[in-house]
């Protein structure tokens, strides 16, 4: 039998196919009917061109629900789906088109020419645009098809989306995820996190993430409800529909944000059930406030790329500041010394999972299998935690170099090559250092050529914002003699970390540093 995900979607869809799926801050309305027809005609015409099954399909747009809807038309066409942050600029695409090898791409119209040379030079057969109003070529040139369309058939384990993370090293690599991965894992959120028939979701969330795009939308999806589609998180704006809402789920900084708002209290959460912040470790500060200020305790949940979620606090029952609460049902969860043998209850160790969420490896590189994997079949997280006497994981550290801001990731190594190639530049450590509003701020220390000290903060900054995206740019940037190294010739940057950290701005804090100013 297929387990072609959008089938699964479509037995719990509502009998009445009327009933609103998506609603937009003006609000218009889109049904369960329209998001059915509209993915059927997206997954014709997408079929009509030839593509086959296991093609992948490279998606760059805003967020609106047409992207939505395409995401769905793809899981019925059975092409995988590639999402991208729209942030990301041409020499970021390149390396996704050269690894994943798309043919067909869908873009914002503003990007089409840039796609037209990039596509060339990568044997992407079709390109069509999609904007945030739902304009552009693919919705034109769907729109006279008919609006029905038979699922292709999948096996479980065939790659439904391929989403890019950096895991434990520098290279961005595509986690597989299979219909099955993805089924599996937003079955059992649905059950843990208790839907109801009269949940509303408040959705402030990117849809090219995990987070925003499976965890919140496949739940909601096998709910049969309907959410509130926000652009982008604002603060405001979110205060002003959460009266309407019952599920808001959103990254540390969402929650910090909403807190500095003087008008955000219990009024305004009159309604909500369910508050989840993930993709980032949520203060015990914060969760201590936002109890305070509206009477809700957070649930905080464990999840990546790799395996979409793994833990969660529970909706009934303590839910542990600090904690990533439980292994979700059918998932293992073990924390390792260096070996792979299981730490002393308590203990610190490397987190490591096993289960029917975890994907099966990274696109194109079968070779990597062994090293990210056991040989009993646990994936390696590269994250560090414990777990209490009651069972709860705490996430206590990374041993992958990785920082996060604001609940994007920023792979150090992938802006130390950017940082490396501009001239003048010797070499470059970028780091996170702690920050109250992002969680963690990208931070640079950089050595100049010798000789060489006319390149300023502000210099690299501006150029590193027209090659990559600009939440990966360090917001700081100190210049340093020489990086701190230990005796393998390791550049030490939890030593970076702490010289840095508290360094005011403009300034570094060791004598050895010669420092040219900063950024913001
Ligand atoms: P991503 O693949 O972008 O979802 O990032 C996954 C990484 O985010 C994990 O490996 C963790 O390092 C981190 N992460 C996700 N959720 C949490 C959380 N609740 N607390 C701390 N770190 C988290």
């Amino acid at each position: 039998m297929s387990e072609n995900l959008y089938d699964l979607f479509r037995s719990r869809f509502p009998a009445d196919r009327g009933r609103t799926f998506i609603e937009n801050p003006q609000g218009r309305c889109w049904t369960y009917r329209m998001l059915d027809e509209e993915s059927a005609r997206y997954a014709r015409m997408l079929s009509e061109l030839g593509v086959r099954a296991g093609d992948r399909i490279l998606v760059q747009v805003d967020k609106s629900p047409e992207a939505l809807f395409l995401y769905l038309a793809c899981l019925r066409a059975g092409l995988i789906y590639l999402p991208l942050n729209p942030a990301y600029q041409s020499s970021e695409i390149a390396y996704f088109l050269a690894d994943a090898e798309p043919s067909v791409l869908v873009c914002r119209p503003q990007a089409l020419d840039a796609m037209h040379s990039l596509g060339a030079n990568h044997r992407v057969s079709h390109i069509y645009t999609l904007g945030s109003g739902g304009e552009g070529s693919l919705v034109e040139q769907s729109r006279d098809l008919e609006p029905e369309f038979d699922s292709v058939s999948r096996e479980g384990d065939d790659v439904a989306a391929l989403l890019y993370t950096s895991g434990t090293t520098g290279r961005a690599k595509g986690a597989m995820l299979s219909h099955r991965n993805l089924a599996s894992n937003a079955l059992s959120l649905h059950r843990v996190w208790d839907w109801r028939e009269t949940d509303v979701l408040l959705h402030a969330l990117p849809l090219f993430h995990v987070h925003g795009l499976f965890v919140a939308c496949n739940c909601v999806l096998l709910n049969g409800t309907s959410m509130i589609v926000l652009p982008k998180f604002d603060p405001q704006t979110v205060l002003d529909f959460l009266p309407r809402a019952t599920v808001f789920m959103g990254v540390p900084t969402y929650y910090t944000r909403l807190l500095a708002q003087p008008d955000f209290g219990a009024a305004a959460c009159r309604n909500m059930r369910l508050f989840i912040s993930g993709s980032a470790p949520l203060l015990e500060q914060t969760f201590g406030e936002f109890l305070e200020r509206t009477g809700h305790h957070v649930l905080e949940r464990y999840g990546m790329s790799e395996t979409s979620m793994n833990t969660s606090n529970p909706v009934d029952g303590p839910r542990k500041p600090g904690t990533v609460g439980f292994a979700l049902p059918g998932v293992d969860v073990r924390i390792v010394d260096g070996d792979d043998r299981p730490v002393r209850p308590g203990d610190v160790g490397e987190i490591q999972l096993k289960g029917p969420n975890v994907s099966k490896g990274y696109w194109g590189m079968p070779e990597r299998v062994a090293e990210d994997f056991t040989p009993d079949g646990f994936f390696r997280s590269g994250d560090l935690g414990t777990i209490d006497e009651d069972g709860y994981v705490s996430i206590v550290g990374r041993s992958k170099d990785l920082v996060i801001t604001g609940g994007y990731n920023v792979y150090p190594k992938e802006v130390e090559q950017y940082i490396d190639e501009l001239d003048g530049i010797q070499e470059a450590a970028v780091i996170g250092i702690p920050d109250a509003d992002f969680g963690e701020m990208v931070a640079a220390a950089i050595v100049r050529k010798d000789g060489v000290d006319d390149v300023t903060a502000e210099d690299i900054i501006d150029r590193l914002k027209q090659t990559i995206a600009s939440y990966k740019v360090p917001k700081r940037v100190f210049f340093v003699d020489e990086l701190p190294r230990n005796a393998m010739g390791k550049v030490q940057k939890n030593l970076l970390r702490e010289r840095l950290a508290n360094a005011p701005s403009g300034e570094a804090s060791t004598p050895a540093t010669r420092n040219k100013g900063a950024g913001g």
